[in-house]
Formats: C-alpha cells, sequence, structure tokens
C-alpha cells in the first residue's frame, strides 16, 4: 500500500476518533470555579472545563458613581427626616393609611424591604405590633426613604422586636441595611450575579396579586453588568420579549437552570448553543419588558421548569461592619434611636 494512501487513512481514523470525543452541540457544560460554594445534591456534572468557551470578561467591573457624602448615612438628623409611629391594625397598608400617612402604598412598600429578612411581613405581622420609623422625604442615595425602624411585636408573637438602620458601608456605592449589631440585613447569595445594586426589591416567593414572585429583583443602575453565576450553555434568549424583554437561560446542568430577565443588552456570544464559563458577562441590567424601572430579575428553575429559592440554591452570607464603619455605625445607630425615643411610643 502506497505511503500517501497510508496517511490519508490515518488522518481520517484519527478525525472519527477525536469526532467521538467531542461533546454534542447543545450538551449542558457545567463549570466550578475555585471557591464557588458546593452544589445542591444532583448538580455534579464530569463535564471538563477545558471545553468551554470562555466569553470575554474585563478586568474590572463599570461600577456605576458612588452617591456624595450628603446622604442620610452621614446626615441623618436633619430636617426632612419625620418619625412615624404606627400601631399595626390590620395590614401594613391599612395601618399607615389610618395613620394618615400620605403615600402609604409607596412607604409600605419601602417598609416591606427592611422587614422581609427577618419576618414574613405579609403573615406574622400581628394587631398589636408597633412600627416606630424615621422616613425621609426625599432620599438622594437611593430610593427607599426609610432610615431606620423599631419593629416590636405584640406579646406572645413569634417575631422577636429588632430594629434596622441605613449605613453606607466604606468600599459601596449605596447604603445599605444593617441590624442594630452591625449584621447587614440582606442575605447576600454567596455566588451573585450582579456585583453592584442599589437595593433588592423583590424576593422568592413574594406575593404580587394574582401570582407569587419567582425570583430575586436587584435594583441597578441601567448597563450594570450582569454575569452568569456558574456558567454553562445558553439555551434560549429574548422569549417572551413583551413581558421579559432582553432574556438569558443558561443551563447549569442537573436540570438547573439560571434567567436573567429586562436586560439592556445581552453580552456579545451570548446565544443559544453557545457555551460560557462561570463569571463571564450574560449582558447588562435594564428595564425592557415589563418593568417599571432598571432591574435584574434573577431566576433559578429546576428539572422541571418551576422557580426555586436562590437563596436556598446557592447559600447566603451577611457583612458585618467592622472598624471605623463601626464606630460610625453605633454613633448613627444611637442618633437614630434618640429620634425614635423621642417620637415614638415611650
Ligand atoms: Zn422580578
Amino acid at each position: 500500500m502506497p505511503v500517501r494512501l497510508l496517511r490519508v487513512i490515518l488522518v481520517l481514523l484519527l478525525t472519527a476518533v477525536v469526532s467521538s470525543c467531542r461533546k454534542p452541540p447543545g450538551e449542558p457544560v457545567f463549570v466550578i470555579t475555585p471557591g464557588v460554594p458546593p452544589s445542591p445534591a444532583g448538580l455534579e456534572s464530569t463535564a471538563s472545563p477545558s471545553e468551554t468557551i470562555a466569553v470575554e470578561q474585563p478586568e474590572t467591573l463599570q461600577l456605576p458613581p458612588a452617591v456624595t457624602p450628603s446622604d442620610t448615612a452621614t446626615a441623618p438628623a436633619v430636617p426632612g427626616v419625620r418619625v412615624i409611629s404606627l400601631s399595626i391594625h390590620g395590614s401594613l397598608y391599612a395601618s399607615l393609611e389610618a395613620h394618615g400617612c400620605d403615600r402609604p402604598d409607596v412607604i409600605s412598600a419601602h417598609l416591606v424591604r427592611c422587614l422581609w429578612w427577618r419576618m414574613n411581613p405579609w403573615r406574622d405581622i400581628c394587631a398589636g405590633d408597633s412600627l416606630v420609623f424615621l422616613y425621609a422625604d426625599s432620599s438622594e442615595g437611593i430610593e427607599n426613604q426609610t432610615v431606620a425602624l423599631h419593629y416590636i411585636p405584640v406579646s406572645g408573637s413569634a417575631v422577636q422586636p429588632f430594629s434596622v438602620y441605613l449605613f453606607r458601608k466604606t468600599g459601596d456605592n449605596y447604603p445599605s441595611y444593617f441590624y442594630s449589631d452591625g449584621t447587614e440585613i440582606a442575605e447576600l447569595l454567596n455566588t451573585m450575579p450582579i456585583s453592584t445594586f442599589e437595593e433588592i426589591t423583590g424576593v422568592y416567593s413574594e406575593p404580587r396579586g394574582d401570582h407569587v414572585h419567582g425570583g430575586i429583583d436587584f435594583k441597578a443602575p441601567e448597563g450594570t453588568p450582569v454575569r452568569t453565576a456558574r456558567g454553562g450553555v445558553v439555551s434560549r434568549t429574548d422569549w417572551n420579549f413583551d413581558n421579559n424583554g432582553h432574556c438569558v437561560e443558561i443551563a447549569m446542568g442537573g436540570g438547573y437552570s439560571e434567567i436573567f430577565l429586562h436586560l439592556s443588552s445581552i453580552a456579545p456570544g451570548v446565544a443559544p448553543g453557545a457555551s460560557i464559563a462561570a463569571g463571564a458577562p450574560v449582558g447588562a441590567v435594564g428595564s425592557t419588558g415589563h418593568s417599571y424601572a432598571p432591574h435584574l430579575h434573577y431566576q433559578i428553575n429546576d428539572e422541571n421548569g418551576y422557580p426555586i429559592d436562590p437563596v436556598l440554591f446557592f447559600g447566603t452570607h451577611q457583612r458585618v461592619l467592622d472598624g471605623a464603619d463601626l464606630t460610625a455605625f453605633r454613633a448613627f445607630r444611637d442618633r437614630c434611636d434618640g429620634m425614635m425615643s423621642a417620637g415614638g411610643l415611650q
């Protein structure tokens, strides 16, 4: 047999072997990066990270400008901050309305975001509970105008009393809420899809009229980068645009998928069938589809396509203030407590 013919046969054989080793297109690729917490049971995958096409990642995220020092974290006891002392009768909304508060819908929405980490504000609020809070007439830093609050449950309630205070941690772009000991109230996902955001404005299983909310809403400036937590294969983009706007679904392996809604744009290379690495950009925050303000709706679906709680899926952590932040926070907390005591139920 001529040498040339042998060479051709060898090349054909090698091609066949390589092709049979290659994963068929569309098969989920599950990538774990160092430092990512363990997966829930059933999420393990044998896929090799080397088969994943990395989407270009910038070295640093484009962050929005930091809020100015004039925010409520540094100047709390200023004109325009009022003390409201509320006795609960019926819902929070009804109690605010009975108290004569203007915009009870807006104020109750703001208050609920300060409560839902510690209690279920749609179920656990009891007649006889008290709520004393500082509310700013306007807030430069974030939409939520709640500056601080005490929640005092009625005797015998399963809820323990607690207080929260708005404070901007060094290095953060926005203030956030902390309990009186300096622990942040928000439980951040151990793998976050977004590195900076104004506030979590929606949580999993939150009642919303005729349905419950299936994910977490991160309010953030339009254009804020959004990243896949674990990577995988893009299964679809831009389905049901009227509701979801620009959107991406990524199959993470084990039947689980990661869903991003209301994006202003989708990152280059993120298209059905593409494999993307953990932490790679998926797109940017927007307000496309059924959305009232720029935010990321982030959702995890199980193998049957039902939303599951991202908090349980990824696990969470709470940040704790320390050093100079903790000192400044304690002084601010004490000023707020003084204002609330003076105008409260004492
Ligand atoms: Zn949402």
